[in-house]
Protein backbone atom coordinates (compact mmCIF):
# COMPACT_ATOMS: atom_id res chain seq x y z
CA UNK A 1 0.00 0.00 0.00
CA UNK A 2 1.38 3.38 -0.97
CA UNK A 3 1.30 6.49 1.22
CA UNK A 4 -2.25 7.94 1.06
CA UNK A 5 -2.89 10.81 -1.32
CA UNK A 6 -4.40 14.02 0.03
CA UNK A 7 -8.11 13.90 0.92
CA UNK A 8 -8.29 10.09 0.82
CA UNK A 9 -8.18 9.55 4.60
CA UNK A 10 -11.81 9.86 5.60
CA UNK A 11 -12.31 7.88 8.77
CA UNK A 12 -13.96 10.89 10.41
CA UNK A 13 -17.11 10.47 8.38
CA UNK A 14 -20.10 8.41 9.33
CA UNK A 15 -18.36 6.19 11.87
CA UNK A 16 -20.34 8.02 14.52
CA UNK A 17 -24.13 7.85 14.26
CA UNK A 18 -25.33 10.85 12.32
CA UNK A 19 -27.62 13.08 14.42
CA UNK A 20 -31.25 12.14 13.73
CA UNK A 21 -33.06 14.75 15.83
CA UNK A 22 -32.69 18.41 16.74
CA UNK A 23 -31.69 17.42 20.27
CA UNK A 24 -28.96 15.15 18.84
CA UNK A 25 -27.60 18.12 16.93
CA UNK A 26 -27.80 20.33 20.03
CA UNK A 27 -25.88 17.74 22.03
CA UNK A 28 -23.07 17.85 19.50
CA UNK A 29 -23.14 21.64 19.19
CA UNK A 30 -22.66 22.02 22.94
CA UNK A 31 -20.20 19.11 23.22
CA UNK A 32 -17.28 20.47 25.29
CA UNK A 33 -14.71 19.56 22.66
CA UNK A 34 -16.75 20.34 19.52
CA UNK A 35 -14.62 21.71 16.68
CA UNK A 36 -15.79 24.72 14.65
CA UNK A 37 -13.98 25.88 11.52
CA UNK A 38 -15.03 28.88 9.43
CA UNK A 39 -15.16 29.13 5.66
CA UNK A 40 -15.52 32.69 4.36
CA UNK A 41 -17.34 32.89 1.05
CA UNK A 42 -16.01 36.35 0.16
CA UNK A 43 -12.39 35.46 0.83
CA UNK A 44 -13.04 31.96 -0.58
CA UNK A 45 -10.88 30.38 2.09
CA UNK A 46 -10.79 29.20 5.67
CA UNK A 47 -10.21 31.73 8.43
CA UNK A 48 -7.05 30.83 10.34
CA UNK A 49 -6.37 31.85 13.91
CA UNK A 50 -2.71 32.65 13.20
CA UNK A 51 -0.97 34.18 10.14
CA UNK A 52 -0.11 31.38 7.73
CA UNK A 53 1.54 33.43 5.00
CA UNK A 54 5.05 32.12 5.72
CA UNK A 55 4.06 28.92 7.50
CA UNK A 56 5.34 25.58 6.28
CA UNK A 57 2.81 23.49 8.19
CA UNK A 58 -0.82 23.80 9.20
CA UNK A 59 -3.26 21.58 11.08
CA UNK A 60 -6.93 21.60 11.99
CA UNK A 61 -6.10 23.45 15.22
CA UNK A 62 -5.02 26.48 13.17
CA UNK A 63 -8.61 26.95 12.00
CA UNK A 64 -10.59 26.12 15.14
CA UNK A 65 -12.64 28.81 16.82
CA UNK A 66 -14.67 28.80 20.01
CA UNK A 67 -18.40 28.18 20.06
CA UNK A 68 -19.18 31.88 20.53
CA UNK A 69 -16.98 32.95 17.64
CA UNK A 70 -18.71 30.33 15.54
CA UNK A 71 -22.02 32.07 16.29
CA UNK A 72 -23.71 28.95 17.61
CA UNK A 73 -27.21 29.78 18.79
CA UNK A 74 -29.52 27.02 19.90
CA UNK A 75 -33.15 28.00 19.64
CA UNK A 76 -35.49 26.17 21.92
CA UNK A 77 -38.84 27.62 20.92
CA UNK A 78 -41.58 25.14 20.20
CA UNK A 79 -42.45 24.76 16.56
CA UNK A 80 -39.03 25.73 15.33
CA UNK A 81 -38.49 24.20 11.94
CA UNK A 82 -35.82 21.58 11.57
CA UNK A 83 -32.62 22.84 10.07
CA UNK A 84 -32.75 26.27 11.70
CA UNK A 85 -29.69 25.46 13.79
CA UNK A 86 -27.78 24.71 10.61
CA UNK A 87 -28.79 27.92 8.81
CA UNK A 88 -25.15 28.80 8.19
CA UNK A 89 -23.30 25.69 9.26
CA UNK A 90 -23.01 21.96 8.65
CA UNK A 91 -22.06 18.90 10.69
CA UNK A 92 -19.15 17.05 9.09
CA UNK A 93 -18.79 14.03 11.36
CA UNK A 94 -16.86 13.06 14.47
CA UNK A 95 -13.09 13.13 14.56
CA UNK A 96 -11.31 11.52 17.55
CA UNK A 97 -14.52 11.77 19.58
CA UNK A 98 -15.04 15.44 18.70
CA UNK A 99 -18.00 16.62 16.60
CA UNK A 100 -16.78 18.81 13.73
CA UNK A 101 -18.77 21.64 12.16
CA UNK A 102 -18.06 24.08 9.35
CA UNK A 103 -19.43 27.61 9.75
CA UNK A 104 -20.20 29.28 6.41
CA UNK A 105 -19.63 33.03 6.54
CA UNK A 106 -20.64 35.57 3.92
CA UNK A 107 -19.36 38.66 5.71
CA UNK A 108 -16.40 40.82 4.81
CA UNK A 109 -13.51 40.73 7.26
CA UNK A 110 -10.61 43.11 7.68
CA UNK A 111 -8.00 40.38 7.52
CA UNK A 112 -9.20 38.97 4.19
CA UNK A 113 -6.29 40.44 2.23
CA UNK A 114 -3.76 38.62 4.38
CA UNK A 115 -5.38 35.19 4.31
CA UNK A 116 -3.82 32.16 2.71
CA UNK A 117 -6.00 30.75 -0.08
CA UNK A 118 -7.45 27.25 0.11
CA UNK A 119 -4.89 25.77 -2.26
CA UNK A 120 -2.10 27.31 -0.21
CA UNK A 121 -3.60 25.88 2.97
CA UNK A 122 -3.73 22.36 1.58
CA UNK A 123 -0.17 22.65 0.29
CA UNK A 124 1.05 23.00 3.88
CA UNK A 125 -1.22 20.35 5.42
CA UNK A 126 0.01 16.73 5.46
CA UNK A 127 -2.07 14.08 3.67
CA UNK A 128 -3.85 13.03 6.83
CA UNK A 129 -7.36 12.86 8.23
CA UNK A 130 -7.36 16.54 9.19
CA UNK A 131 -6.75 17.58 5.58
CA UNK A 132 -9.66 15.34 4.58
CA UNK A 133 -11.89 17.05 7.16
CA UNK A 134 -10.94 20.45 5.73
CA UNK A 135 -11.54 19.17 2.20
CA UNK A 136 -14.96 17.88 3.26
CA UNK A 137 -15.70 21.28 4.82
CA UNK A 138 -14.75 23.02 1.57
CA UNK A 139 -17.06 20.81 -0.52
CA UNK A 140 -20.02 21.22 1.84
CA UNK A 141 -19.53 24.99 2.19
CA UNK A 142 -19.32 25.48 -1.59
CA UNK A 143 -22.36 23.26 -2.08
CA UNK A 144 -24.42 25.21 0.45
CA UNK A 145 -23.44 28.56 -1.06
CA UNK A 146 -24.52 27.39 -4.53
CA UNK A 147 -27.79 25.72 -3.47
CA UNK A 148 -29.76 28.39 -1.66
CA UNK A 149 -32.61 27.84 -4.11
CA UNK A 150 -34.26 24.72 -5.45
CA UNK A 151 -32.91 23.68 -8.85
CA UNK A 152 -36.35 22.31 -9.76
CA UNK A 153 -38.84 25.05 -8.83
CA UNK A 154 -36.68 27.99 -7.74
CA UNK A 155 -38.09 28.30 -4.21
CA UNK A 156 -35.70 28.86 -1.28
CA UNK A 157 -33.94 25.72 -0.02
CA UNK A 158 -33.43 24.88 3.63
CA UNK A 159 -30.53 22.95 5.11
CA UNK A 160 -31.21 19.47 6.40
CA UNK A 161 -31.00 18.61 10.08
CA UNK A 162 -27.22 18.26 9.89
CA UNK A 163 -26.76 20.86 7.16
CA UNK A 164 -25.10 18.28 4.90
CA UNK A 165 -27.74 18.61 2.17
CA UNK A 166 -30.66 20.94 1.37
CA UNK A 167 -34.34 20.46 0.62
CA UNK A 168 -36.88 22.71 -1.06
CA UNK A 169 -39.55 24.16 1.22
CA UNK A 170 -42.12 24.12 -1.60
CA UNK A 171 -41.67 20.96 -3.69
CA UNK A 172 -39.48 18.98 -1.21
CA UNK A 173 -36.83 18.30 -3.85
CA UNK A 174 -33.56 17.33 -2.07
CA UNK A 175 -30.09 18.25 -3.28
CA UNK A 176 -26.89 16.62 -2.04
CA UNK A 177 -23.22 17.61 -2.48
CA UNK A 178 -22.19 16.06 -5.81
CA UNK A 179 -19.11 14.07 -6.76
CA UNK A 180 -18.01 14.48 -10.35
CA UNK A 181 -15.86 11.57 -11.63
CA UNK A 182 -12.71 12.51 -13.54
CA UNK A 183 -9.90 10.57 -15.16
CA UNK A 184 -6.24 11.59 -15.03
CA UNK A 185 -3.78 9.83 -17.31
CA UNK A 186 -0.08 9.08 -17.05
CA UNK A 187 0.48 8.20 -20.72
CA UNK A 188 3.93 6.72 -21.28
CA UNK A 189 5.86 5.21 -24.14
CA UNK A 190 9.36 4.08 -24.91
CA UNK A 191 11.71 5.62 -27.45
CA UNK A 192 13.00 2.31 -28.79
CA UNK A 193 16.03 3.79 -30.52
CA UNK A 194 17.27 5.66 -27.44
CA UNK A 195 15.91 3.15 -24.93
CA UNK A 196 14.32 5.91 -22.83
CA UNK A 197 10.85 6.26 -21.31
CA UNK A 198 8.70 9.31 -21.98
CA UNK A 199 5.45 10.68 -20.55
CA UNK A 200 2.88 12.78 -22.36
CA UNK A 201 2.31 16.11 -20.62
CA UNK A 202 0.28 19.20 -21.42
CA UNK A 203 1.00 22.78 -20.48
CA UNK A 204 -1.97 24.43 -18.78
CA UNK A 205 -2.69 28.16 -18.86
CA UNK A 206 -1.27 28.28 -15.33
CA UNK A 207 2.06 27.30 -17.05
CA UNK A 208 2.12 24.05 -15.08
CA UNK A 209 3.06 20.95 -17.07
CA UNK A 210 0.90 18.03 -16.00
CA UNK A 211 -1.02 14.95 -17.11
CA UNK A 212 -4.11 15.14 -19.26
CA UNK A 213 -7.26 14.94 -17.13
CA UNK A 214 -10.93 15.57 -17.56
CA UNK A 215 -14.47 14.89 -16.44
CA UNK A 216 -16.17 11.67 -17.50
CA UNK A 217 -18.97 12.67 -19.83
CA UNK A 218 -22.51 11.29 -19.63
CA UNK A 219 -22.85 7.81 -21.11
CA UNK A 220 -19.07 7.33 -21.05
CA UNK A 221 -16.89 4.79 -19.26
CA UNK A 222 -13.68 5.93 -17.50
CA UNK A 223 -11.44 4.42 -20.17
CA UNK A 224 -13.42 5.91 -23.07
CA UNK A 225 -13.18 9.29 -21.33
CA UNK A 226 -9.43 8.77 -20.99
CA UNK A 227 -9.01 7.99 -24.70
CA UNK A 228 -11.17 10.97 -25.70
CA UNK A 229 -9.38 13.43 -23.44
CA UNK A 230 -5.93 12.34 -24.63
CA UNK A 231 -7.05 12.76 -28.25
CA UNK A 232 -8.64 16.16 -27.56
CA UNK A 233 -5.78 17.68 -25.61
CA UNK A 234 -2.75 16.22 -27.37
CA UNK A 235 -3.95 14.79 -30.68
CA UNK A 236 -2.45 11.43 -29.67
CA UNK A 237 -4.74 8.51 -30.52
CA UNK A 238 -4.52 5.73 -27.92
CA UNK A 239 -7.82 4.07 -28.88
CA UNK A 240 -6.02 0.83 -29.76
CA UNK A 241 -4.64 0.45 -26.23
CA UNK A 242 -5.87 -2.54 -24.27
CA UNK A 243 -4.82 -5.38 -21.97
CA UNK A 244 -1.65 -4.84 -19.98
CA UNK A 245 -1.29 -1.34 -21.43
CA UNK A 246 -4.18 -0.12 -19.26
CA UNK A 247 -3.91 0.04 -15.49
CA UNK A 248 -6.09 1.82 -12.95
CA UNK A 249 -3.98 3.05 -10.02
CA UNK A 250 -6.50 2.13 -7.32
CA UNK A 251 -4.32 3.21 -4.40
CA UNK A 252 -4.11 6.74 -5.83
CA UNK A 253 -7.83 7.43 -6.40
CA UNK A 254 -8.26 10.92 -4.99
CA UNK A 255 -11.26 12.99 -3.92
CA UNK A 256 -10.46 16.53 -5.13
CA UNK A 257 -12.47 19.04 -3.09
CA UNK A 258 -11.63 22.14 -5.16
CA UNK A 259 -13.98 20.92 -7.90
CA UNK A 260 -15.97 18.29 -5.95
CA UNK A 261 -14.47 15.64 -8.19
CA UNK A 262 -13.09 12.13 -7.78
CA UNK A 263 -9.84 11.65 -9.67
CA UNK A 264 -9.44 8.16 -11.15
CA UNK A 265 -5.79 7.75 -12.16
CA UNK A 266 -4.70 5.61 -15.09
CA UNK A 267 -1.30 4.49 -16.28
CA UNK A 268 -1.53 3.96 -20.03
CA UNK A 269 1.53 2.42 -21.71
CA UNK A 270 1.64 3.05 -25.45
CA UNK A 271 4.97 1.75 -26.72
CA UNK A 272 4.29 2.18 -30.38
CA UNK A 273 3.18 5.82 -30.61
CA UNK A 274 6.30 7.73 -29.61
CA UNK A 275 6.97 8.57 -33.24
CA UNK A 276 3.72 10.57 -33.36
CA UNK A 277 4.40 14.01 -31.89
CA UNK A 278 1.55 15.52 -29.88
CA UNK A 279 -0.39 18.25 -31.65
CA UNK A 280 -2.68 20.35 -29.51
CA UNK A 281 -5.87 21.58 -31.09
CA UNK A 282 -5.48 25.39 -31.29
CA UNK A 283 -9.20 25.71 -30.49
CA UNK A 284 -8.61 24.37 -26.97
CA UNK A 285 -8.58 27.17 -24.45
CA UNK A 286 -7.25 25.32 -21.43
CA UNK A 287 -4.11 23.84 -22.97
CA UNK A 288 -1.11 25.76 -24.32
CA UNK A 289 0.69 22.76 -25.75
CA UNK A 290 1.67 19.11 -25.34
CA UNK A 291 4.99 17.28 -25.31
CA UNK A 292 6.69 13.98 -24.51
CA UNK A 293 8.99 14.49 -21.52
CA UNK A 294 11.72 11.96 -20.76
CA UNK A 295 11.82 10.30 -17.36
CA UNK A 296 15.20 11.86 -16.58
CA UNK A 297 13.95 15.36 -17.47
CA UNK A 298 10.86 14.84 -15.35
CA UNK A 299 13.04 13.83 -12.40
CA UNK A 300 14.90 17.14 -12.73
CA UNK A 301 11.66 19.12 -12.97
CA UNK A 302 10.31 17.45 -9.81
CA UNK A 303 13.44 18.62 -8.00
CA UNK A 304 12.83 22.15 -9.26
CA UNK A 305 15.92 21.98 -11.48
CA UNK A 306 14.25 21.36 -14.82
CA UNK A 307 12.66 23.43 -17.53
CA UNK A 308 9.02 23.02 -16.50
CA UNK A 309 6.78 23.70 -13.49
CA UNK A 310 5.28 20.54 -12.04
CA UNK A 311 1.91 20.12 -10.22
CA UNK A 312 1.45 20.97 -6.52
CA UNK A 313 2.47 18.75 -3.64
CA UNK A 314 -1.05 17.65 -2.68
CA UNK A 315 -2.13 16.56 -6.14
CA UNK A 316 -2.34 13.00 -7.40
CA UNK A 317 -0.76 14.29 -10.62
CA UNK A 318 2.51 14.92 -8.83
CA UNK A 319 2.31 11.62 -6.96
CA UNK A 320 1.93 9.75 -10.25
CA UNK A 321 5.03 11.54 -11.60
CA UNK A 322 7.07 10.79 -8.47
CA UNK A 323 6.13 7.11 -8.53
CA UNK A 324 6.86 6.72 -12.24
CA UNK A 325 10.25 8.42 -11.92
CA UNK A 326 11.09 6.21 -8.91
CA UNK A 327 10.13 3.07 -10.83
CA UNK A 328 7.19 2.37 -8.48
CA UNK A 329 4.55 2.05 -11.21
ZN1 LIG B 1 -38.56 23.08 -5.27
Amino acid sequence: MTVPVHFSESKHERIFPEPTSASDVDAQLIHPSAVFIRYNALARTFMSNRPLGDASHASLADFQVGREDAGVVIEKEAGEREGHRMASMAWLGVHSGRPVFVVIEETEREEQDTLLGVRGIFNIMPADEEATIMGHALVVAQFRLCHKFCSKCGSPSSPSLTGAHVACGACKHSQFPPTYPCVIMLVTCKDRAAGTDHALLIERRSLVHTHIAGFIDVVETPISAAVREVKEESGVDISAISGRGVRVLHDLIQPWPFSSSLMIPYHLCCDEIYSAPPATDPCLTEVLGALWLSKSDMALCLKGEGEYHMPGANSVARRMMEMWVAGDL
